[in-house]
C-alpha cells in the first residue's frame, strides 16, 4: 500500500493566494484611464450584444466601441474594432463575450467596477446580456 497520509511531507499549495479574488472571467484591469473623455455621452443606449460586426457581419462575440457605439469583430476574426481604432483613433471598447473594456490607447483592460465612467455602460451591457444587473463590489464609501 502508498505510504500516502502517514508523513507530514509534501507540498504545500502556498500558490492559492495569488488566485484570491480571480473568479472566472473577471479581468483584472487598470483603474485609471486618460482616454475617458472619448467616451460616448450616451452609453444607456447600446446595441445588443448579439450584434453582428458592422463591416463583416461577424455575429457573435463582437466589440462595442464606446465613442460612436458601432459594433466591430475582434482581432481574432476579422480585425475590425482594431481598424476602426487605427482609423477613427476611438480607443475604448466593450467586449460583448466578458463585457471587459480594452483601452488601445493604454493598451490594458480597464477595471469597469473601480473607473466609475465605465460602470454605467457596463451595467446596461450586463442587463441586456444577461438579463440581470451585475453585482459590484462594495466601493461606496
Ligand atoms: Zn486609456
Ligand atoms: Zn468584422
Ligand atoms: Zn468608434
Amino acid at each position: 500500500m502508498a505510504a500516502e497520509g502517514s508523513s507530514s511531507t509534501g507540498t504545500l499549495k502556498v500558490d492559492e493566494e495569488e488566485f484570491f479574488g480571480a473568479e472566472s472571467g473577471w479581468v483584472e484591469g487598470r483603474t485609471t484611464c486618460d482616454h475617458l473623455p472619448s467616451l460616448c455621452s450616451d452609453l444607456s443606449q447600446i446595441p445588443l450584444p448579439d450584434s453582428p460586426c458592422t463591416r463583416c457581419h461577424h455575429p457573435a462575440e463582437n466589440w462595442l466601441c464606446l465613442s460612436c457605439k458601432d459594433v466591430f469583430c475582434s482581432r481574432f476574426i476579422n480585425k475590425h474594432m482594431v481598424n476602426h481604432h487605427r482609423e477613427t483613433g476611438h480607443c475604448l471598447a466593450l467586449s460583448f463575450s466578458d463585457l471587459s473594456v480594452w483601452c488601445f490607447n493604454c493598451d490594458a483592460y480597464l477595471d469597469v467596477q473601480m473607473i466609475r465612467q465605465l460602470r454605467p455602460v457596463y451595467e446596461v451591457a450586463h442587463l441586456l446580456k444577461f438579463g440581470e444587473r451585475p453585482s459590484f463590489r462594495t466601493l461606496e464609501m
